[in-house]
This record gives structure tokens, sequence and C-alpha cells, in this order.
């Protein structure tokens, strides 16, 4: 299929697709709590999605029940919203896809519940950095291994794993396009990056190995080891010299992502 170029007309419904989701996954941040059950956020999620004029991406895709991920401490994604109470010093992925006239976005965020410890702070720190190295990698011109190689050397530099079973991708019509975007590879290799093209950048960090199993629910994405994961997705559009972050939020973890993407990228 190849990876499909969006045109100027194309990328500003995407932007759109974004700006709504980013409102979404602001609302969900500011919801976690300890106490909550996970299907709550799924709940607000559906209702905030309508209430903009949108569609959950998610909900039905091959089946899967829910407007959002939820994934818990050692799942790493695709985690089914449900019963399960968050608990003080829980970390949570929330991963959100919606559709809008047409275009998808997709990003994600992991939060702390409550206060969390200076080791999982520091795993989402990493995490959200090598989502951010990722997105400054992404030029036209470059390769498409320099996003990758870029994530890699810095969740590594920081001491963490890449999770190797589970990419990146492209976006537009369609959640899932050519091409897969590996969290790890090498600069100067693969597809030649190009003005309109857009993608899902996706790292997922591992503290332990990078290995991972799939759960009972045949969704939940696990650590094989057990240890902490984060996860952090944004859909960029590739233009004449840069990425711009269409999905941008206002805040973050370590409260850097949100201030140099609007004045870097934005
Ligand atoms: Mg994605």
């Amino acid at each position: 299929m190849g990876i499909i170029i969006k045109s100027e007309r194309e990328i500003a419904i995407m932007r759109q697709a974004g700006k709504i989701l980013a409102a979404v996954l602001e609302e969900l941040k500011a919801s976690v709590k300890p106490g909550m059950k996970t299907k709550e956020l799924d709940e607000i999620a559906a209702r905030e999605i309508a209430r903009r004029g949108a569609t959950p991406s998610f909900k039905g895709y091959r089946g899967f029940p829910a407007s959002l991920c939820t994934s818990l401490n050692d799942q790493i994604v695709h985690g089914i919203p449900g019963e399960t109470v968050m608990k003080e010093g829980d970390i949570l992925s929330i991963d959100l896809g919606v559709i809008y006239e047409g275009f998808q976005a997709d990003a994600a965020v992991t939060v702390g519940v409550g206060d969390v410890g200076q080791s999982a702070q520091g795993l989402m720190e990493a995490t959200e950095g090598a989502l951010r190295v990722g997105i400054v990698a992404a030029k036209a011109g470059g390769r498409l291994g320099d996003i990758s190689a870029a994530i890699q050397k810095h969740a590594e530099a920081k001491g963490y794993s890449v999770v190797q079973e589970y990419t990146g991708h492209g976006i537009g019509r369609q959640m899932h396009e050519d091409p897969q975007i590996a969290n790890f590879g090498k600069p100067g290799t693969g597809p030649r990056l190009k003005k309109g093209m857009t993608f899902a950048l996706e790292p997922m960090l591992n503290k332990g190995d990078w290995h991972t199993r799939v759960g009972d629910d045949a969704w939940t994405v696990y650590t094989a080891d057990g240890r902490l994961s984060a996860h952090f997705e944004h859909t960029i559009a590739i233009t004449d010299d840069k990425a711009e972050v269409l999905t941008a939020i206002s805040s973050s973890v370590d409260g850097k992502i949100g201030k140099e993407q609007r004045e870097v990228y934005a």
C-alpha cells in the first residue's frame, strides 16, 4: 500500500481531530484519582468525544469493547477499562483514538494515580522524553529509521528497554496505515520522510526486560517480567522542515513536552 501522503486540506482535518483528542485526553488526565474504576474513564471518554462531534476509533475495532485503552502498571497497552479500582501509586496509560470527518487521530499519555514513587516517575519522564526525541527526528528528507533510532537511544540511555512487538504507525483515514514505526532501529535506514506523511509515534518503555505477554482477555499486553511499563503517543504531520504535533496537550509528566512542542513545533 505504501505511505499515503496527505494534502494540506486532509492535514487540516486531522489537526481538528487531534485537537478534539487532546482536549478529551486532558479531561481524562484531570479525572484520574485513587478509588476510581477504569470504566469510569471510559464513560468520560465516550461522552466527551461525542460532545465534540467525533467518534471513538477503538470501540469495535477488531471487537475491542471500549472507547479507550487503560493499561495499569505492568500492563503495556490495550488494557480494557472495567471494574479495576485505581490506587495511589499506580501508573496508568490512557490511549485514545478519535475519528473526525473521516480522519483519525491517536494519542496516549501515562499518568500517576495520586503520588507515585521516584522510580515510576523516572520511567514516565523517560518515555515522554523518548517520544519527544522521536518527534524531533521526524523531518522531511530524513529516514524513518532516524525516528526509531532516536527513541531507542533515549530509552536505553535512561536505562529502560523498548517494547519490540508493538510499534507506531502511519495514520490517516485508517487508524493503522503504512509504515510500521519500530521504537528501535538504525539511523539513515528505511523510507525517506516526506511532507504530508502523518504518523502516530508511540514509544513503550519497560523498567525491566522488553518481552511481553498477552493476558487472558486476549487484548491486554503485559510485561513478561511483571515490572512497570509506560506509553506515550502523539499523532504528527511532517511539514517542510519539521514535525507538527497534531495532538499536542498542554501538560506533561515533567512539565516540558506541552510547552516545548508548542514553542518548537506548533
Ligand atoms: Mg497508535
